[in-house]
């Protein structure tokens, strides 16, 4: 069997050793409901509170304002929804981007056929949003501004704290989707003014399926989900207890190691970069140099098609993507890639190389070849 070769980490991780060790006990011998009085369920009830505690210090927030759900897109529907439906007596207008995760987008589309307003802000070439256009298109009942940390796709660091000032400024909610950031960008909620925040497992070496909310203390949200009293009478069902130890653990390790893992996968990304431009010359490099996930790379390589190279990389066991997992499938262009005008025949030609903590210099290379090598043949 061919080596795999793992590119696609912004699509999901591979579960830590560590975090699978953590989270083993919850499925074998302490299986016990943490709303149970007995040991195996106190036991249980305990692992949660240190696995809250473990995600609150990642992002600098309090344990008490962490909320477990079912992941990334739960946590972006409970903030968007919650915060609009427990917001509405004071304005029923949203701003976010045109760029944004389908979880937060989606989202938006959803509240705009019950009634509420929503602006969604363009973005430069490099994938921004401009904060002149943000200022402009606050309006008296505007609640809620949700832009994404930074973009899946390309990358793109969207100026968090300039937003969060602005919306500080006019009294209105930030939320901000930074499932891509966490474990990957040092964030500190409080510092930074963010009011909301998600986040997913899978994407910071977790398993799939368990994530976490942030919402500030103070701030008024609607629950999601009706039923029992679990997570402060704000997301009923008994707890996922094993997810929960192992993002605690992940985010744990996230932390302990922030400075190390952006390092290395700046590294792989710079090094990756360089020899494509070098090797493959008409290739074009989608999103911003400076301002960019460590681990992101995002090329439209003109003479072959997005497809075909995925399909003939994978034959060479190398996984990558064509654009995002979420939109993969469809044959619309990215709506990502067509917001920072990239045209539909570049926007199909894109490939997302996303760099990972088992990645190696060495991986970067054969990965380098091989699209390489499919290139030339592709031309003739
Ligand atoms: C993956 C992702 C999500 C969805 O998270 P799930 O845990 O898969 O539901 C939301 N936003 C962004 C930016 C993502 O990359």
């Amino acid at each position: 069997m061919t080596k795999i070769r793992y590119f696609d980490n912004a699509a999901t991780t591979k579960v830590k050793p560590e975090v699978l060790e953590a989270m083993l006990p919850y499925l074998k011998e302490n299986y016990g409901n943490p709303s149970s009085l007995y040991s195996i369920g106190r036991n249980s009830k305990k692992a949660i509170e240190e696995a809250r505690k473990k995600v609150a210090n990642l992002i600098n927030c309090n344990p008490n304002e962490i909320y477990f759900t079912a992941g990334g897109s739960e946590s972006d529907n409970t903030a968007i929804k919650g915060i609009a439906y427990g917001n509405q007596k004071k304005g029923r207008h949203i701003i976010t981007s045109k760029i944004e995760h389908p979880a937060v987008l989606h989202t938006c589309q959803t509240l705009e056929r019950k009634g509420f307003q929503v602006t969604y802000l363009k973005v430069n070439s490099k994938g921004f949003i401009d904060l002149e256009e943000l200022r402009n298109s606050i309006r008296n009942d505007t609640i809620l501004i949700t832009i994404m940390f930074a973009n899946n796709e390309i990358g793109t660091i969207e100026p968090i704290e300039m937003i969060s000032k602005i919306a500080k400024m006019y009294n209105i909610i930030f939320h901000t989707d930074s499932v891509q950031a966490c474990g990957n960008v040092p964030i500190d909620v409080q510092k930074m003014g963010i009011d909301s925040l998600s986040l997913s497992g899978h994407k910071l070496y977790a398993p799939k399926g368990i994530g976490a909310l942030y919402v500030k203390n103070g701030i008024k949200f609607e629950k999601f989900m009706d039923g029992g009293h679990q997570e402060r009478d704000k997301r009923a069902g008994t707890e996922n207890v094993a997810g929960i130890v192992a993002l605690g653990k992940a985010c744990e390790l996230a932390n302990n190691n922030l400075k190390e893992h952006i390092t290395h996968l700046k590294e792989l990304r710079d090094y990756y970069i360089k020899k494509i431009q070098e090797k493959i010359p008409n290739a074009i490099l989608n999103g911003d140099i400076e301002n960019r996930l460590p681990g992101n790379t995002n090329f439209s390589f003109p003479d072959v098609d997005g497809e075909e190279l995925l399909f003939s990389l994978d034959a060479k066991g190398i996984c990558a993507s064509a654009g995002s997992a979420c939109t993969s499938g469809s044959d619309k262009p990215s709506h990502v890639l067509s917001s920072i005008g990239l045209s539909n025949d570049l926007a199909s030609k894109a490939l997302r190389v996303t760099f990972g903590e088992d990645n190696t210099k060495e991986d970067v290379d054969y990965l380098v070849d091989s699209i390489y090598e499919i290139v030339e043949k592709s031309k003739k």
